[in-house]
């Protein structure tokens, strides 16, 4: 019999009521990703071919690098090719479809920082410029990548991950993974940037100068910028010790974290809340020895939130979902998200209306590419290969 989502909703309606709590019987398992993967990855297809006119629903079809659009697609087909070199669908290979999301006219948007692009995972021209250094181990792009860098000087506040120098940190590193001679260039570039980050105290977020907030989750705040730092360069690890003690300070009663310092939402997803804390703090952790138990126990504690309130009513995606938030939880509990976010599954909840649809219709971060993302770590995890969300991590945030 096909699965359907849980018919009961909490009463503002932002999540399913998790049935397993209270009946451990009805406790789902997961046996197949990889025909999941497939799946996905063919929607991923259909939906958004790599051809032009780009089929890409958010903004009008518009690129914004990581975030939404071909490049960042194009990470998930790098990662694959690693992982699953052999997967040939439609008779193409992931590298091959890593290369073709890599040629829809990338190179027609400015290096430019514009008042909508930020200077990090949103910026096309940064992303694009990454992620072909990956593919074609060409030292030119890193060139480009790195010259631009100090010419991204319109919004010099923005310190956080999606927008902000967080995120050139995350890309530097992916570089520095996938092509580890780029290291020569990006190493001094990663130092001026770690400076420039560790030169705001506190860290606030806001496109307007009278309108500052103090976002602590990995979408927007302090969490993914130490991750960052650490991830990058993990010589920067007691120096950031003393904030990220703050953030664990932060921690509600209940397990979660509010959107900001001073308040703010309690949502569960990994931009915002407890799922994004555990997403950054378990590739913290082995950085600070002396606050493991610490960190052990606000994950365990966040973990308990998230079953209670992560089945979101939000289409499954990697930044507010399902997904996103079964890769927080351990398992049993993660296999039993991952039984509610199969395509089968998101498809009949999108059709029946029980799922907000997103505005995204592909992307990694809020779309089908990353659920097939999901898929890729929970295979690999299947598999006995290693953790996934230590090994692989989340696109452009907290990979390796
Ligand atoms: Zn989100």
């Amino acid at each position: 019999m096909a699965t359907t989502l849980p018919t009961q909703k909490d009463p503002a309606g932002r999540y399913f009521i998790n049935e397993a709590i209270k009946k451990p019987k009805l406790l789902q398992q997961m046996p197949n990703p990889y025909d999941h993967l497939v799946t996905s990855i063919k929607n991923v297809l259909n939906m958004c071919p790599p051809t032009l006119p780009w089929c890409g629903r958010f903004s009008g079809g518009l690129y914004y690098g990581m975030f939404v659009g071909p490049t960042g697609i194009a990470f998930f087909f790098l990662w694959l090719s690693k992982l699953q070199p052999n997967l040939a669908i439609r008779g193409l290979f992931p590298a091959d479809y890593c290369k073709a999301y890599l040629s829809l006219q990338q190179e027609k948007y400015s290096a430019e920082e514009t008042p909508r692009s930020g200077c990090s995972l949103n910026h096309e021209y940064m992303c694009y410029n990454a992620i072909k250094a990956c593919y074609t181990q060409d030292i030119t792009y890193v060139q480009k990548f790195a010259q631009n860098i100090e010419k991204l000087t319109l919004r010099p506040t923005f310190i956080e991950l999606l927008f902000g120098r967080a995120g050139l940190l995350s890309l530097m590193r992916t570089m520095k993974y996938w092509f580890p001679e780029s290291a020569e260039i990006l190493d001094p570039e990663i130092e001026k940037v770690i400076q420039h980050c560790l030169s705001y105290d506190p860290w606030t977020f806001g496109t307007h100068p009278d309108h500052q907030k103090r976002f602590i989750g990995a979408g927007h705040g302090d969490i993914s910028i130490i991750s960052n730092i650490v991830m990058t360069n993990p010589a920067y690890a007691p120096q950031l010790q003393g904030r990220l003690e703050r953030i664990l300070a932060l921690q509600t009663d209940n397990g979660n974290w509010t959107s900001c310092e001073d308040g703010g939402d309690y949502l569960v997803q990994f931009c915002h809340g407890a799922p994004g804390m555990i997403w950054c703090l378990l590739p913290l952790r082995k950085y600070y020895p002396d606050l493991q138990e610490k960190i052990d126990a606000a994950i365990a504690k966040g973990q308990k939130l998230i079953w209670e309130r992560g089945m979101l009513t939000k289409e499954p995606c990697l930044c507010h979902g399902i997904t996103g938030n079964a890769f927080a939880l351990a398992e049993p509990q993660r296999s039993h998200f991952l039984h509610y976010a199969t395509p089968e599954v998101v498809q009949a909840g999108l059709d029946k209306g029980t799922l907000e649809r997103s505005s995204d219709n592909c992307g990694v971060w809020w779309s089908e590419a990353g659920r097939a993302w999901g898929w890729m770590m929970h295979e690999y995890d299947r598999a006995g290969l290693g953790d996934s969300v230590l090994d692989i991590g989340f696109p452009g945030a907290t990979n390796p």
